[in-house]
């Protein structure tokens, strides 16, 4: 099968062998790809780790085979969208809801990953986070479950509620996910980027008013203005670099959450401890979703409460390393990597 390999910031087309149920003691399902989204955890591993991988899990295919029949919720020919990670609910981490550190979580992935013609699929995630495509949305559409169910888990973690207004500090494809999970949650949400043509879109997309980003102090006196004096109570820090950490401890409220999702170069610059001292400052990380905000993500995006076509572009396996040019030059804000041929 056609696997694209991403190794040494360089992709390669190459001819892989399709993975076998047989190969599987207790079995699972073999899913054609029909097309993966493109994650910016793939581009942070295809320019930070060399070695050959496959990457791509925001996966839309197709159930070809299925052993045993005994996941009664599926059959062959299902269209089917999944997330790649399975927690165990058991464990000490899993009981504290950090899922995503969970020994099982970090273990279980669909094999070789999303940018081949073919996955294997396990028995765990077929019984915890793969999901029917509803037969009204289309697959590049359907694709954004994992990335939102990621921003769903965010806002969960900052508490976000009515009353409260969120900054969101970049608005890629992720900063517009996280913006209008926000949205969802009944919080009050204020985009900001340095693209004119990202603010304009949250704009349209449901948030309450979208800024472009001109300078620490212009800005943050804005995000002031706008917030009585204040500050934003929660941040949603979507873009990494030492002047948006500036940016958002200008911009927050005394005593308000900082929420970091993304990753920053080792070197630089971070929060400082009097502000987070002395403001009593709330710092949280989130990463990744549980099987719970995946099947909210799945029914958020079922009844159109968020709204995502028309933020991919469409590029075939060939296209992917073009894909993550693009998408690095901000000439893409979100790729979709169309894998079977119609
Ligand atoms: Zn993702
Ligand atoms: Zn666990």
């Amino acid at each position: 099968m056609k696997t694209a390999i991403a190794e040494n910031q360089k992709i390669f087309i190459q001819d892989r062998p399709q993975p076998n149920l047989e190969d599987y003691d207790n079995k699972g399902a073999i899913v054609k790809v029909l097309g993966c989204g493109l994650c910016g955890s793939d581009i942070v591993k295809f320019l930070h780790d060399g070695t050959e991988k496959v990457l791509g899990h925001e996966v839309v295919g197709e159930i070809v085979e299925i052993k045993p029949s005994v996941f009664s919720k599926f059959k062959v020919g299902d269209k089917i969208v999944l997330g790649h990670h399975v927690p165990c609910m058991k464990c000490d981490y899993c009981e504290n809801k950090n899922y995503s550190m969970c020994h099982q979580f970090k273990e279980t992935n669909i094999f070789p990953g999303g940018f081949a013609e073919y996955i294997y699929v396990s028995p765990k995630h077929l019984k915890n986070t793969v999901f029917k495509v509803p037969k009204h949305l289309d697959d590049m559409e359907i694709s954004f479950m994992e990335p939102l169910a990621c921003c769903i888990r965010a806002v969960e973690r900052a508490e976000v509620k009515k009353g409260t207004t969120s900054l969101v500090i970049g608005l890629g494809s992720i900063g517009l996910l996280m913006g209008q999970a926000v949205k969802a949650f009944k919080g009050d949400v204020i985009g900001c980027d340095l693209i004119e043509e990202r603010v304009a879109l949250a704009n349209n997309l449901n948030f309450d008013a979208s800024i472009k980003f001109e300078d620490n102090d212009t800005t943050s006196s804005l995000i002031k203005e706008m917030t009585c004096n204040l500050g934003a109570d929660i941040i949603f820090m979507t873009s990494g670099s030492d002047k948006a950490i500036e940016f958002a401890i200008k911009s927050v409220r005394d005593g308000g959450t900082i929420l970091i999702f993304s990753s920053v170069p080792n070197d630089m610059a971070g929060y400082t401890n009097n502000d987070i001292y002395y403001r009593e400052l709330k710092i949280l990380g989130s990463y990744s979703p549980s099987p719970m905000d995946l099947a909210l993500s799945h029914k958020l995006l079922s009844k159109k409460k968020v709204i995502v076509k028309y933020l991919s572009t469409a590029y075939s396996l060939e296209e992917l390393g073009e894909a993550i040019e693009d998408t690095i030059s901000n000439k893409t804000l979100k790729a979709y990597i169309k894998i079977a041929k119609d």
